[in-house]
């Protein structure tokens, strides 16, 4: 008998991956699952961790990189249906984290609340938002939460105030959790401010993104060390812009951004991005940080 026994209903076998990620490339989750409710998604945590079944959790799949073997194990993803409703009562917000992180932004604006203006541009889902504290020059996600609960990866329930979410730059102790809702603080809004803050980001983001191509967002994290620049820009200096492998390659308009063809691979993207940790390394001493995922990819094989 096979471990979801009890299951089957929302649990499939050798799901593409490379259809559900903005890179569009990788291979197959072993198991995939969409459970439609919280009990399901406890229930389903806890067998997978007694049958020693390895999970990974997926949101939109814009800061993943799958590898060509795929996931030997079980991805989930939360439905619509049941984890993406969004409540407002005065200035508190409850979101469900399977709810997409533009249609929030937008709603929010609608609500006339202020706020969440700074992820404008974001793809993805509110889960892994929270998760990666999504967010850019203008601010982050933490910064508006008051709450987030989930279930641990064993199954059991978990609620975490702000300061247990430990929100840092691209990252927080939600890893290793899974998100399913939240609660934000907003402000009211001033229309006139937020459309202009809106209008400036969309418009530096599009002079400096490469937002008619596959990619994953940035690839690295931004050093945090005394002088040392930006990801994009150490890899710029190096003249890598446009550097190739396979049907990847950095874009020319941000260098922290490896942008896919149609017929690339993950071992396409694996390889640029080993050559790029391998290089800036070398040339000037900074070990490149990883801020996308990466499934199905040894550790060795994007080492520096
Ligand atoms: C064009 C483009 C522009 C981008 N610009 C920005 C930007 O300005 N700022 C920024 O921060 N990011 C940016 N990104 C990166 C990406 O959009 C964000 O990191 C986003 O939050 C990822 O959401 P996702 O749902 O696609 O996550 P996924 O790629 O599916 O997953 C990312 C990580 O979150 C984890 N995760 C997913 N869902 C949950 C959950 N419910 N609970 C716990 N963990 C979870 C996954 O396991 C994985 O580790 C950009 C990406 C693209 C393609």
């Amino acid at each position: 008998m096979h471990w979801y026994h009890g299951f089957e209903r929302f649990v499939q076998e050798d799901v593409s991956l490379a259809d559900r990620t903005s890179y569009k490339v990788g291979g197959p989750a072993r198991y995939f699952a969409r459970p439609h409710d919280d009990l399901a998604l406890s229930l389903l945590l806890r067998r997978a961790r007694e049958e020693a079944v390895p999970l990974h959790v997926l949101g939109g799949g814009t800061n993943l990189l799958v590898g060509d073997r795929g996931v030997d194990g079980l991805v989930v993803r939360l439905p619509q249906q049941g984890f993406a409703e969004m409540r407002r009562e005065g200035l508190r917000v409850s979101v469900g984290a399977g709810a997409s992180l533009p249609k929030l932004v937008k709603w929010s604006l609608t609500q006339k609340l202020s706020g969440l203006e700074c992820l404008v541009g974001v793809p993805g889902t509110v889960g892994a938002a929270l998760r990666m504290n999504a967010g850019g020059k203008y601010g982050e996600i933490g910064s508006r939460v008051l709450s987030v609960s989930g279930v641990e990866l064993d199954g059991k329930p978990f609620r975490f105030d702000t300061a247990q979410c430990g929100f840092r730059y691209r990252d927080s102790d939600l890893k290793d959790r899974f998100v399913t809702r939240c609660e934000l603080e907003l402000e009211p809004s001033e229309p006139a401010i937020a459309d202009d803050l809106i209008r400036l980001i969309i418009g530096e983001k599009s002079k400096s993104q490469p937002l008619d191509r596959r990619s994953a967002g940035c690839v690295f994290k931004n050093p945090k060390l005394p002088g040392v620049p930006p990801a994009g820009k150490l890899i710029d200096e190096l003249g890598l812009k446009g550097l190739r492998v396979g049907g990847a390659s950095v874009s020319e308009l941000h260098a922290n951004f490896v942008v896919t063809d149609r017929w690339a691979t993950a071992t396409d993207v694996v390889g640029l991005i080993r050559h790029l940790r391998r290089t800036v390394q070398r040339e000037r001493g900074v070990l490149l940080d990883l801020e996308i995922a990466a499934w199905g990819v040894g550790a060795d094989e994007v080492a520096a």
